[in-house]
């Protein structure tokens, strides 16, 4: 077990994630503004089974959209909103549109389970948990139909109320994944205590591995340990075939990526779902 640890620690600091340097960020006035108008939307992303192919779940991904700048992309928003509280305004308006989404696709016959990123600052928002409760109940949907996604490195500080909400989370159902993992060097025992159920390896991993063989071999060790501790495995960043044939070779639970399908708006799900279903059928 540590011999695998350490071996991906040591691959984990040689591939950092190249975060894009030179994304203009918003303003603070232009985020509230945005917050006020009603400009933040959701983009979908499809999360298929490797073994059947079926859609299973979609990501939940934050857009906004700019009066003049048109499209804008998270990297340009969300940690300026995580340095405000402002990421609470969003994050609680998200739940409730992302519910309302798997609710409306259910009446229409399709049963999915949407994922959210959550940011760590909302995590110790103690009546977090009685709220999702009451949104799911609202909409009538299970527990098991949220999945709240959560970076590998926020996790990693010891906070005990972070930890008591997500144990009342997922003690009710709501399932908790572990995103970008591989580049918060966290530890075995600290990943064994908390209540995750599933672990997403960064798409950086995923991408080297074809063409690297430690990265490779890095993939394969995270694969192994995530089917020990019993969660299921998401590759993320899935682009062409030879990504997807690794994927199926490592025997990944889930699989994401533009190969499979780009994030979307919501109006264009229904259609990407049936010529998906009648792809694999
Ligand atoms: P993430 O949660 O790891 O989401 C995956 C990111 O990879 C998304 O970028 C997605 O569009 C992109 N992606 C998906 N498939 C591929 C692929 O095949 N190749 C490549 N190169 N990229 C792919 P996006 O939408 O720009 O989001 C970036 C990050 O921002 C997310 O990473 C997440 O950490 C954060 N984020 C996005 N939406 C929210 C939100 O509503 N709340 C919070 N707190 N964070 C968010
Ligand atoms: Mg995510
Ligand atoms: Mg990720
Ligand atoms: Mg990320």
């Amino acid at each position: 077990e540590h011999a695998v640890v350490s071996m991906i620690k040591k691959a984990a600091q040689q591939k950092q994630p190249t975060h894009r340097a030179n994304v203009e960020k918003l303003k603070i006035y232009e985020l509230i503004r945005a917050l006020d108008q009603h400009q933040f939307d959701l983009h979908y992303q499809p999360l298929i089974c490797n073994k059947t192919k079926k859609l299973v779940g979609i990501e939940a991904l934050a857009r906004l959209n700019h009066p003049t700048k048109g499209l804008v992309f998270p990297d340009s928003f969300i940690m300026e909103l995580e340095h405000n509280s402002l990421i609470k305004d969003l994050t609680y308006k998200q739940l409730d549109q992302v519910l309302k989404q798997i609710s409306s696709l259910r009446d229409d016959g399709i049963s999915l389970s949407v994922s959210l990123n959550i940011s760590a600052t909302l995590l110790v928002e103690k009546h977090l948990p009685d709220m999702i409760f009451e949104l799911l109940n609202c909409y009538q949907l299970p527990p098991t139909n949220l999945v709240l996604e959560i970076t590998e490195s926020s996790v990693i500080e010891q906070q005990a109320d972070m930890l008591e909400v997500l144990a009342r989370l997922s003690m009710r159902g709501v399932k908790l994944s572990i995103d970008d993992f591989g580049t918060g060097y966290s530890s075995v025992e600290r990943l064994i205590d908390l209540p995750f159920s599933e672990m997403k390896i960064d798409k950086t991993f995923v991408q080297q591995a074809t063409t690297d063989e430690s990265a490779r071999a890095t993939l394969e060790s995270m694969t192994s340990m995530a089917k020990r501790l019993n969660m299921s495995i998401v590759l993320e960043g899935i682009e062409s075939i030879e990504h997807w044939n690794m994927a199926c070779y490592l025997n990944a639970d889930i699989l994401q990526g533009y190969y499979i399908a780009k994030p979307m708006p919501a109006a264009q799900l229904i259609e990407w779902i049936k010529k998906w279903q009648k792809a694999i059928a």
